[in-house]
């Protein structure tokens, strides 16, 4: 009989973040599927309560919670206590946790300590035939579906890759599990964040449209000469209008290490492709870019693909986007982006 136990910590305002509710919607199903199986539901946070009853419905034999303000930020020495404490109270055989950075950061750790084994980066987990895990590797370009004997198995599934949990709120009873946190486990104190203001941050994960911007906005124009300025005018007030995120091509962010003249919001944590990263967005548009990798890699997950491009025989944007305009993305971006704020009334 598996004990399929799911981690999930609770935001400062006392709920359950979105990458949680995917992850707890994975473990449901999971418990669905192989039977005999059971549900613990396992809660970090300053506090618990109001998460728990929010997910009440979600059929959980039982919802353990490790509770206190030392508990609430993000900090390794007490994240791993508490989740081992969770892992060992629940008996856990398979532990699924969200991937996000604050359970990457401690779950390798917490998994040594339970003597288990750990997949990350999940983007299923399947049931049939027993629990099977599917991931990508090689940049997303190979699909592999991992099954394991040994236990326990902790699982970290990526966030965006299946739909949230979502069902009744209801009453739900919490058995506290008491973690020791010494003054040694206390060494780090969380002070505040740091972060760029919003629109400073051009990656937005959750948005629902990625922009993909190429080297051909630095390149020399049919006037004959490059037009940086107006490239960078046009990018960041489509950003500012449609709040979508910002991917570049790598000919895009390495041009700085040429000298040549850059997008100074771009950096290497935009690029997309082979050796970037690989976005899941509902929509993707393309501008100025040609390259392989963006359009086949970069590209994978994104649902709805459009390209601008003034090459008519730009290959990849011809066989990798649903729909290619050729024109000058300068000309297409200044009337997308007048459309936009005229819709949106002017702002
Ligand atoms: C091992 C390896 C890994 C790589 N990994 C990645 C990766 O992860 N991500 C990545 O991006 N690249 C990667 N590359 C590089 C990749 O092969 C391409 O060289 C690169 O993506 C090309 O970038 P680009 O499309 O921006 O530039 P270009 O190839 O220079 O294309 C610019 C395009 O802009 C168009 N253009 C110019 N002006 C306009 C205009 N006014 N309006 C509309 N269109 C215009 C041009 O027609 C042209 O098609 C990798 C390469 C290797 C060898």
């Amino acid at each position: 009989m598996e004990t399929i136990l799911i981690l999930a910590y609770t935001e400062a305002d006392g709920t359950l973040g979105r990458p949680s509710l995917e992850a707890l919607a994975c473990a449901r199903a999971l418990a669905d599927g192989i039977s005999g199986s059971r549900l613990v539901v396992g809660l970090v946070g300053a506090t618990v309560d109001a998460a728990a009853a929010a997910i009440a419905g979600c059929g959980a034999a039982k919802v353990l919670g490790v509770a206190g303000a030392e508990f609430g930020a993000a900090r390794y020495a007490t994240d791993a206590a508490a989740a081992e404490a969770l892992a060992r109270a629940a008996q856990a055989s398979i532990v699924i946790a969200a991937g996000t950075s604050r359970w990457s950061r401690v779950m390798a750790g917490v998994t040594q300590r339970l003597g288990g084994r750990i997949d990350t980066h999940a983007t299923a987990i399947n049931s049939s035939g027993g629990p099977a895990v599917t991931r990508w590797y090689y940049r997303q370009r190979m699909e592999a579906v991992l099954t394991r004997a040994h236990r326990p198995w902790v699982i970290l599934v990526d966030p965006g890759c299946t739909a949230a949990w979502q069902g009744e709120a209801g009453a739900a009873q919490v058995e506290m599990v008491a973690v020791e946190v010494p003054e040694s486990l206390r060494r780090t104190q969380v002070t505040g964040f740091q972060a760029p203001p919003a629109d400073a941050q051009t990656i937005r994960p959750d948005a629902a449209l990625l922009l993909v911007a190429g080297a051909g906005w630095t390149k020399t124009q049919p006037d004959g000469k490059a037009h940086i300025e107006d490239a960078k005018k046009l990018i960041l007030g489509f950003l500012r209008l449609t709040q979508a995120s910002l991917g570049s091509t790598k000919s895009l962010v390495d041009l700085s290490g040429e000298g040549q003249a850059v997008l100074p919001f771009l950096t290497h944590l935009n690029q997309v492709g082979q050796t970037g990263s690989t976005p899941r967005h509902p929509k993707g548009l393309s501008t100025c870019c040609h390259g392989e990798e963006p359009h086949v890699v970069g590209w994978r997950f994104i649902n709805e693909r459009r390209a601008v491009n003034l090459d008519p025989n730009c290959g990849w944007a011809r066989g990798k986007a649903d729909v290619l305009y050729v024109a000058d993305a300068f000309a297409v971006m200044s009337r997308v982006n007048a459309l936009v704020a005229e819709r949106r009334g002017g702002s």
